[in-house]
């Protein structure tokens, strides 16, 4: 029988995953630690583009940060004519400075107890319960605004457990273990981890930068090139999000991101598109971008870890589904997690595969043209403005789940 613990659950990660988790697991009555080795506001490079899939469980705190509602769309191949996206319901555009704070601070005051600026860096277990290792010293965060902390005393009483462990580290027990840290993650003492390395395509340094001075649009529009391809969406501020995958040898290293889109960049409507374009945020950089196969939940000695958002899996960030993917997922999660029964792990790892199947293989379809040869790239857009097969793949990548059990 496992021994009593300070948690009854601990997350690693306060992304849209790491924190919706929290919210659903604490307004249940669990207590639940967040470990996040970031700060909020943070940025990240995203798209910021919110399939409509996930509004609901977003709910006023969308409008209520300014997102911006995204009707439609284009591909514009920078050879050939541009090709009409339609979205199978109105998305959202939110900068993930705002987003992803404010799910924070929502999970905070559901009572979820958060160390930020805390990376857990081991993992073990300890009298039948997980116990988690961080260098910095475990202290529980309040609001990032200064305001007293919302959390009721019986969870800040035991967010304050935390025991020196060997020397320099800091430990708290939990009964269950979320990974919701992303794409790439090392934990010590798990025998697995989502390495960084390089997809079988060139498509993989993330660039990402926020202009303003642009005409307002309601459309997401993604421009593709030799060397990569960007998306330009609206976000909150008047602000707009220029985002995507490129390969590190066409960007070369220490450019400006604007200044190389803008001429360097050859695709004559981007470049219009941006002429006027003033840089709002700085730009932000993330590699190696590569695509990992959906793995919703491991066993370690027989004990279940469950994985949430991209810890699970990563699809092409052309679909912009992965920060719906990790918030719904990661709601099932919390699902299973609270049901106790290790039947309803196994369900959530049955219905994370299904409700993403079909996006990983219309991706893995369309991946290929991205860095297709011209003849081969226009030959594709005239298939794709057959009518509805555009709708038709954009519908397939987004997050499908029928239920379980
Ligand atoms: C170029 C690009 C463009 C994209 N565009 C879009 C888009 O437009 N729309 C869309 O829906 N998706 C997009 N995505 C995907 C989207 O960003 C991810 O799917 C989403 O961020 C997943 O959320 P998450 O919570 O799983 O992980 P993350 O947002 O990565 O959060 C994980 C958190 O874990 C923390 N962490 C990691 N390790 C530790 C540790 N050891 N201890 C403590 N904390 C730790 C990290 O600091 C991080 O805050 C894009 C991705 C890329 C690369």
């Amino acid at each position: 029988m496992a021994a009593s613990c300070d948690f009854d659950v601990a997350i690693v990660g306060a992304g849209p995953a790491g924190s919706t988790a929290a919210a659903d697991l604490a307004s249940a009555g669990a207590r639940v630690a967040v470990f996040e080795r970031e700060r909020f506001p943070r940025d990240k490079v995203c798209g910021e583009f919110l399939s409509g899939e996930v509004a609901e469980s977003l709910g006023p705190l969308l409008t209520g940060l300014g997102a911006r509602r995204i009707a439609g769309g284009s591909w514009n191949p920078a050879h050939g004519r541009p090709f009409h996206l339609a979205l199978p319901r109105p998305a959202w555009g939110l900068s993930r400075l705002a987003l992803d704070a404010a799910l924070y601070q929502r999970a905070l005051a559901l009572g979820a107890v958060f160390h930020l600026g805390c990376a857990v860096e081991s993992v073990s277990r300890e009298a039948g319960n997980w116990r988690l290792t961080t260098k910095a010293s475990i202290c529980p965060a309040s609001d990032p605004a200064g305001h007293a902390s919302t959390l009721p005393p019986s969870v800040s009483a035991s967010a304050s457990v935390s025991r020196a462990a060997a020397p320099g580290g800091h430990h708290i027990t939990a009964r269950h273990l979320l990974l919701a840290c992303g794409r790439w993650w090392r934990l010590r003492g798990l025998p697995i981890a989502n390495a960084a390395v390089p997809g079988p395509h060139s498509l993989s340094l993330g660039v990402k930068l926020r202009v303003s001075d642009l005409p307002a649009q309601e459309t997401v529009d993604m421009f593709s090139f030799r060397g990569g391809y960007v998306g330009v969406a609206p976000v909150e501020h008047g602000w707009v999000n220029v985002c995507g995958l490129v390969a590190p040898a066409a960007y070369g290293k220490g450019r400006n991101l604007l200044a190389w889109l803008v001429n360097s960049v050859p695709h004559p409507a981007l470049r219009e598109r941006l002429a006027q374009a003033r840089l709002a945020t700085p730009a932000v950089f993330t590699a190696p971008v590569s695509i990992q196969a959906m793995r919703p939940l491991l066993f370690v000695d027989g004990h279940p870890v469950v994985l949430a958002g991209d810890a699970a899996g990563f699809i092409d960030p052309f679909t912009g589904s992965g920060i719906s993917r990790a918030i719904l997922g990661a709601r099932l999660a919390a699902q299973a997690l609270l049901s106790q029964e290790e039947a309803a792990l196994h369900d959530y790892n049955a219905r994370m595969i299904a409700a993403t199947g079909s996006g990983f293989h219309c991706a893995s379809l369309l991946r290929p043209l991205l860095s297709a040869p011209v003849p081969l790239q226009r030959c594709a857009g005239h298939l794709l403005r057959l009518p509805g097969l555009s709708a038709s793949l954009v519908r397939h990548t987004r997050w499908q789940d029928h239920g379980g059990r």
